[in-house]
Order: structure tokens, then sequence, then C-alpha cells
């Protein structure tokens, strides 16, 4: 005879009610219940009765994403960690460059100890990201350390790093290139761009479909833009070849509101929308990855558009995230639930330039792996 559970057990762990729930990737923005059981998503309803949940989180009035996932951040130093990114919504995250083959141990432990998903791009610089530019000299990118580090940490290395700035990679922006590529094999390159020395179509001859540009947004020398103030065809061709774009917000260098302008007037989004994050960057010209979305809203992107850059459109982004950024039934239920909250907000570009918003997103609750997380 089967064991009579009776009332008490209840069919889903957890049920969040009352949201409006926008899932770029499967065409869902309406008001509606998820039913999540056993850490997926097992049912979106118009209504899930509170009897066949364990446990509630009311979203009324709230907007409930598929978790965030932001593709670039810096949580190499103790003045970021993963925690603090999943209070601000941010369920899965890739460390960008922080670390090279020499100090990528530690960063790997960083990423172990997560309560989120959090997975790395090596610096092909030995060193990672160091203040005098790592890759001032070119010996620093050293392919074989680089490609043994990836292979005894492939569980948590997703692709490989180069920063390609002239303050940087002085005048061999392209032997990086070249370097990286090499190291990577089969995983994505991303690659920081801007006041490079050399143009951005000499560099992006150089990269595979699925590899990342990040902060497209930068000013000059050598922006995504012609002397006209068009997109270069390169980079379209790029784009159509699959090559991605993505925003890496930062603090210095990386996105000036008359490049956006230009751009996204010429019909230039990104593909996926990233903070760059650090420590400083919390309280300086970032603030959190909402306060970034909320910037393109105010540039003029749809909502259910901008939710996708940090969802559906960052999931393809690396292999280890390619069942994530979806509500589907079946997905890891990791949700971003928010406000959009009217008033009267600034935002501000690199140089410190003030634009007025009339929408800002805010995260309010957190839900990782089928558990409240915040
Ligand atoms: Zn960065």
């Amino acid at each position: 005879i089967a064991p009579q559970l009776g009332a008490a057990a209840a069919r889903y762990d957890l049920v969040v009610k009352g949201g409006r729930v926008i899932d770029p990737a499967s065409r869902v923005d309406r008001v509606a219940d998820i039913g999540i059981e056993g850490g997926r998503i097992r049912a979106i309803e118009s209504s899930i009765a509170a009897s066949d949940a364990a446990e509630v989180l009311d979203a009324r009035g709230r907007i409930v994403a598929p978790g965030w996932i932001d593709i670039h951040v810096h949580v190499g130093a103790p003045d970021l960690t993963p925690a603090m990114l999943l209070r601000d919504g941010v369920t899965s995250m890739v460390d960008g460059g922080s670390a090279g083959a020499d100090n990528i141990d530690a960063l790997v432990r960083v990423a172990q100890a997560a309560p989120n998903r959090v997975r790395i791009f090596l610096n092909v610089a030995r060193t990672g990201v160091t203040a005098g530019g790592e890759l001032m000299d070119i010996a620093a990118a050293d392919v074989d350390a680089a490609a043994r580090a990836i292979e005894r940490h492939h569980d948590w290395i997703v692709g490989v790093k180069v920063r390609l700035s002239q303050n940087v990679a002085g005048d061999h922006d392209l032997e990086a290139v070249r370097r990286a590529r090499r190291a990577a094999g089969r995983l994505p390159v991303m690659l920081h761009v801007g006041q490079t020395f050399s143009p951005l179509p000499k560099i992006l001859e150089l990269l595979n479909p699925g590899d990342i540009v990040t902060h497209i947004y930068s000013p000059p020398p050598h922006s995504l833009l012609d002397d006209a103030g068009r997109v270069l065809p390169e980079v379209r061709a790029a784009r159509t070849r699959g090559v991605r774009f993505d925003v890496g917000n930062g603090r210095n260098g990386h996105i000036t509101w008359p490049i956006v302008d230009a751009a996204t007037k010429d019909g230039f989004w990104p593909d996926t929308i990233s903070s760059d994050m650090t420590g400083p960057g919390r309280t300086f010209r970032v603030f959190n990855l909402a306060t970034v979305v909320s910037k393109f809203l105010m540039l003029g992107l749809p909502l259910d558009r901008a939710i996708a850059c940090v969802t559906r459109d960052a999931a393809p982004s690396v292999a280890a995230f390619r069942d994530l950024g979806t509500l589907e039934p079946g997905a890891p239920a990791d949700l971003t639930v928010l406000e959009l909250r009217d008033g009267d907000f600034e935002f501000v570009d690199n140089e410190d330039a003030k634009r007025k918003g009339r929408q800002m997103l805010a995260t309010v609750a957190v839900v990782m792996n089928g558990r409240k997380a915040m």
C-alpha cells in the first residue's frame, strides 16, 4: 500500500505569485504564477493554488524575470564578492580576466565557494589585470601557460580574456588577440576594446563566431564609428558572422553618451548588457546591473529587449549557461524579481556626463536554484 501523503504534501517547494512574468526566451509577458520544485521551473500558470505551495513569494506589482546573467564582472578582489552580486539579482556571472595562469587558483576557489554561478574568462596575461597594463610586455601572453590553466580548471574557465587598450597592450594588440585565440581553442575570447593602437576592423578580422567584444561604446581613438559617426561596416559584418557585442559599462573609457547615441541611432544595440563591476564600481559610475540596464531603457531600448540582454541573449555567451536565461519548464529555477520605479533618475556615463531618465529597475527579491536567496 502506498503511503498516504495527504494534503500536507505540497506540489511545489515555492510558488512565485502574481508577478508580471517577462521571459523573452519563451515570449512570455503576462501576469502569472510560477511553480518551482526540485530546483527547477515546473509550471507557469494563470493561477496556482496557495495550497499547492510549501512556500509563497508574493510578486504582485513586480516584474519576474529569469535570473540575470552578467557576463563581465570582477570578483577576484575581496571588495566585490559573488554574494554581493546575488543581492543585485545576478544569479550567474563571468569574471572577465581578473586572473591569469599564475593566480587563477585563488579565483577558482572564489567561484567554487560562491552561492551563485560563477565562471571565468582567463586573462591571456599570466598576471591577470594589472594597473600598469598586463600586456605592455607581450611575453606575459603565454599561450602554453594559459592552455595548461584551462585544462586544469576546465569546469570553471569558460573562455579567454584579452585587454587591448594601448595603456594595457601597447602597440601589440593584434599579437595579443592572436595569442588569446590560440589559447582559447574552441572556447570564446572576450576582447576589451577602446583606445586601441589598431583600428577595430583589424582586430575583428581575427575573431571567430561566438567571440565577444566588450566595451563596444568606448570613445575614440578607434571606436566602432566611422568619421561620419556611422557604425563601421566591418562591425556589422562581424555581428552577422556571429561575433557578439557587449556593453561592459565599467568606470573609465568604456561608454560615453555621444558614442551610444550615434551607434543606437544607427540601429546598433548591444547583444548583452554587462556591468564590468568592481568593488569601486559599486559607488562610482556603475552601481549595479539594474542601473546599467535602466540606462538602456532611458536610451530607448524596450523593457523586454533590455531584459533579454541579461537573460536570453546572455546565456549563449558561455556553454555552461546554455540552459539558463529562460523560465521554460525544466530550466533551473533562478529568478530575479524587480520593481520598475517611476520618477526622476540621473544616469552618468564614463565621463560623468548626466542624463535624466524616467524609469529605474531595482532588484527586490532573488531565487537561486529554487530557493529564496533574498
Ligand atoms: Zn573588466
